[in-house]
């Protein structure tokens, strides 16, 4: 069960997608941003398979 949403890179402020497992309650990884390359850190935490918060972080 996956689910898109909606981010902006800390870095560069583009807007992103990304795809994220609504199978777990909550989760964080490090994702290489699509346009400047740099590493973000991804917190979402979602109940039922219902997105329920995202924070996007620069990974320094
Ligand atoms: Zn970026």
């Amino acid at each position: 069960m996956q689910e898109e949403a909606l981010i902006t890179c800390p870095s560069c402020r583009e807007s992103l997608d990304v795809l994220l497992d609504m199978s777990v309650p909550a989760q964080d990884y490090i994702e290489d941003c699509q346009v400047c390359c740099r590493p973000m850190r991804i917190t979402y935490s979602s109940e039922d398979g219902v997105l329920t918060g995202i924070e996007v972080q620069q990974d320094t």
